[in-house]
């Protein structure tokens, strides 16, 4: 373990008895819901998540899962599923059901699922009797003359001539919107609110537009569907959620969700905004994901360098690990930038206690013969599965006497300080023998493709006095190795702050053309006998996680992440 590791490690230790001493300071949000229950406002609290099935769920929406189902969990309330399904032409249950997936890999459980659809009927009850009590109206305006009359933040907006139409009249239109007599855009249903309000938001705003689309559980019922605002309020009403928790940049639409709640006189929900997550070198909005699946600039929406769960997932992050980090960059007010690094961290820090640990070669490995082997002899080493448990489950490890090593483990020019092999040098093959390099052989190229080496039977550990010299190295028998694949990751965009590309650029122009490197290992028996289900660590590389694209012919490891780098937490 590097000093920088240890560092942050002991920092970590600090930092944990500091808060077991002195609890940690509540995020507002907590402050919010315990004055609501001491002051019994509630008597338990029930919050939503309220994905839209139009795409995959990606690290963003797990800081929001954590953040809705971790404060009903810590308060003893419960967390409804609702899918905002309002948009037709974009929602598929594929989406539906990958979310329920991704939401159980995490480990929450909703208390009910529930779809904005399954009330279209109360909303378009609702929407009627506005209507009859002149607070909507049926606009033919266009979509830019709509645009045109809005106004501007300076300046209010113009009535639409359509806008004194008696509740009748507007009834009959409305009615003749939801039967299919109009086509797309033709007329829309608007809030008859103000058109001089100085939120924009007050400005009528519309609550319904046909759209002649086939929903994914309504069907054909509909061809007029609810607007967003018109929308999310009522569900919430509906449902009694008490804390409505939604990103920053629905603030403004707070008002507006206040209003309609007043408005219809029902169950008094309130919505509260945090800022949302974004990562360092990443970008999480679900359209420009679902540009990169449809364009094939990934493998799909697994693909292990998305920043979507089932692409973190098949990387090998885990849900501890996703929820340590969740837990560590809180809630906030304040829009932030986060280092994608200490999410690293945080998945090396829960792979590092409990991931299985194995030998696994580079490509283009070195042979070392071992000349005083005994031909054909097999030694079978037992071996910790976890260096940090050495009286826990252990693994065999064959020795023979043909050795695989990394080409990276030997020099043959080595200055002083390099303790890895050289000629007639020594190191210990990890677990085993010491052994030393007697003979360097080349191909015609003045490769090297063989080291001959002799090895010291007195220094098998538990054999007798233990000799210690500076350098082990990780090795595999070369008649026992296994070919597996490896798929090397790095970071899918060259741009720290994705939010920031230039204008005249794409942020496609940012992929980073080096964020997959396929290449091969040679691993040791046991690794293709590992059922931990979870990422594993070859020893002295990084961790890796079996891919679902392996055959028994050819297994595929994705390489999760690096073992540790420079990050230090603070
Ligand atoms: P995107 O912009 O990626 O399409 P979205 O906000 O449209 O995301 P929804 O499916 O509507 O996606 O989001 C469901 C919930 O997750 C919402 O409450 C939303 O505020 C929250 N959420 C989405 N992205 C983030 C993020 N980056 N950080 C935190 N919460 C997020
Ligand atoms: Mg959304």
């Amino acid at each position: 373990m590097g000093f920088k590791n240890r560092n942050s490690t002991i920092m970590e230790e600090k930092k944990n008895i500091e808060e077991a001493v002195e609890p940690k300071k509540l995020n507002f949000l907590e402050e919010i819901i315990e004055a609501d229950l001491s002051s019994g406002k509630y008597e338990s609290i029930l919050t939503r998540f309220p994905p839209e099935p139009n795409g995959y769920l990606h690290l963003g929406h797990a800081k929001s899962l954590c953040i809705n189902f971790g404060l009903a969990q810590k308060y003893g309330g419960k967390t409804n599923l609702r899918y905002d399904d309002t948009n037709p032409t974009k929602e598929d249950t594929e989406y539906v059901d990958a979310i329920k997936e991704d939401i159980k890999w995490l480990g929450f459980q909703w208390e009910k699922e529930c779809y904005a659809s399954d009330y279209f009927d109360q909303l378009y009850e609702w929407a009627e009797q506005m209507i009859l009590k002149g607070q909507a109206y049926v606009d033919d305006q266009t979509q830019e003359e709509m645009r045109a009359n809005r106004g501007t933040v300076e300046t209010p907006g113009t009535d639409s001539p359509y806008r004194n139409r008696t509740p009748e009249e507007n009834l009959k239109l409305f009615r003749e919107m939801r039967d299919g007599k109009y086509a797309d855009g033709e007329k829309v249903l608007r809030a008859k609110i103000d058109m001089a309000h100085p939120n924009m938001m007050f400005r009528d705003p519309i609550l319904y537009r046909i759209k002649h689309a086939h929903h994914h559980r309504t069907g054909d019922k509909w061809c007029i569907y609810p607007m967003y605002d018109y929308t999310h309020g009522q569900c919430d009403s509906i449902e009694n959620i008490t804390h409505s928790i939604c990103t920053l940049e629905f603030d403004v639409h707070r008002p507006l969700y206040d209003w309609f709640i007043e408005t219809l006189g029902i169950y008094p929900s309130h919505q509260y905004e945090f800022a949302r997550l974004n990562l360092t070198y990443t970008l999480m909005s679900k359209r420009k994901l679902l540009e990169l699946v449809q364009k094939g600039l990934v493998a799909g929406w697994d693909d292990p360098r998305m920043p979507t769960l089932c692409g973190v997932r098949r990387r090998g992050y885990t849900p501890e690990a996703l929820k340590m980090f969740c837990d560590k960059i809180g809630v906030s007010k304040r829009d932030q930038l986060i280092d994608i690094q200490l999410l690293e961290w945080c998945v090396r820090q829960d792979l590092n206690a409990r991931a299985n640990r194995y030998m696994v070669v580079s490509d283009d490995p070195i042979k070392l013969t071992i000349t005083n082997w005994e031909d054909g002899k097999v030694e079978w080493f037992d071996c910790p599965l976890n260096p940090a448990e050495p009286d826990g489950a252990t693994r065999k490890v064959p020795f023979t006497g043909e050795i695989l090593i990394d080409r990276a483990d030997f020099m043959e020019d080595a200055p002083k300080k390099y303790f890895r092999l050289k000629p007639d040098g020594e190191v210990r093959l990890k677990y085993t023998y010491i052994i030393k390099c007697n003979e360097v052989v080349k191909d015609e190229n003045g490769k090297v493709i063989e080291l001959k080496c002799s090895y010291d039977p007195s220094t098998r550990p538990g054999a007798g006095e233990w000799r210690s010299v500076k350098g082990t190295i990780h090795w595999v028998s070369a008649a026992y190795a296994k070919e597996v694949e490896l798929r090397l990751y790095d970071l899918l965009f060259t741009l720290a702050d994705m939010s920031q590309v230039p204008e005249d650029k794409d942020y496609k122009d940012f992929l980073n053309p080096a964020s997959l490197v396929v290449s091969k290992g040679y691993a040791e028996p046991a690794l293709l006998e590992d059922n931990s289900g979870i990422a594993v660590q070859f020893e002295r590389i990084g961790y890796f996680f079996k891919d679902s694209d392996s055959t028994p012919d050819c297994p595929v490891f994705n390489k999760t992440t690096a073992l540790k780098d420079s990050f230090k937490i603070s």
